[in-house]
């Protein structure tokens, strides 16, 4: 459990250098990190996951730039999901390949935040781990149901954002939206996918309502839809047994 938890804080360490550099088409392997505010190199014992934001009190030892709060926000949220993935899985292959899944989510929920894009260097190749996932036996689902699943996900949003298109003459659904719900529905198969939009679409209505109200936001501003997509699939891949009896009840 231990281990877990500091697997998952050294992976979510990584998933900051990606979240950080992706989007800015930068190399997530070289050089090694440094303050965006001075350029000063940050040193390991500046890097340590949490801890060392708590010891620098979220500023560079340097220049006292302000470091962002999503670095150990990213760090405990991945840890916490490692953690969460061992109790159920156990050491095996498929706590490895779901944490990858989860990470990936997580990845694209921030950048999708920040930057409003789902870069394609995580989505098509976490579609394509997703589909070879479904090979293992102990993956839960066939490989059948996982290519239903990223062609009806892909292909179900890509008509969403025709439908809205033609209807309105707007950019409904963007392409990095498309690509990330084939992923989804690569790792969870096609019968996942019903609640997984479901999920996504409430949440994003309710946050949608509460921003516009709040913030007085311009009703045309976008909310990127990618971070939504995102919490229905963890959503649904800690809790889809309690979703899916609880909407059958309700369906009764
Ligand atoms: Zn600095």
């Amino acid at each position: 459990m231990v281990f877990a938890f500091l697997f998952g804080l050294a992976l979510g360490s990584f998933l900051n250098v990606c979240i950080y550099r992706i989007p800015l088409k930068k190399s997530i392997v070289r050089p090694g990190s440094s303050c965006p505010g001075c350029g000063a190199e940050i040193r390991f014992y500046d890097n340590i996951p949490i801890l060392s934001y708590l010891m620098l009190l979220g500023r560079c030892r340097q220049c006292r730039t302000p470091i962002s709060l999503r670095y150990p926000l990213v760090e405990m949220m991945i840890g916490l999901l490692s953690v969460l993935l061992f109790m159920q899985l156990g050491p095996s292959a498929k706590y490895l390949f779901l944490l990858f899944f989860t990470g990936a989510l997580v990845a694209i929920a921030f950048i999708d935040l920040e930057h409003k894009i789902i870069p394609d260097a995580i989505s098509l190749p976490g579609l394509l781990v997703g589909l070879a996932f479904s090979f293992f036996p102990s993956a839960g689902i066939s490989p059948v149901d996982a290519l239903i699943g990223a062609v009806g996900g892909g292909g179900f949003l890509f008509l969403v954002g025709v439908v809205f298109e033609k209807l309105t003459g707007r950019e409904g659904m963007g392409g990095g939206d498309v690509k990330l719900l084939a992923m989804i529905g690569a790792w969870m198969g096609w019968k996942a996918l019903p609640f997984i939009v479901l999920l996504s679409s409430l949440t994003g209505a309710v946050i949608g309502v509460i921003s516009l109200l709040m913030a007085k936001q311009d009703i045309k501003s976008r909310i990127p839809f990618g971070p939504f997509l995102a919490l229905g699939a963890l959503g649904f891949l800690f809790f889809g047994d309690e979703i899916t009896l609880w909407f059958y009840r309700l369906g009764r």
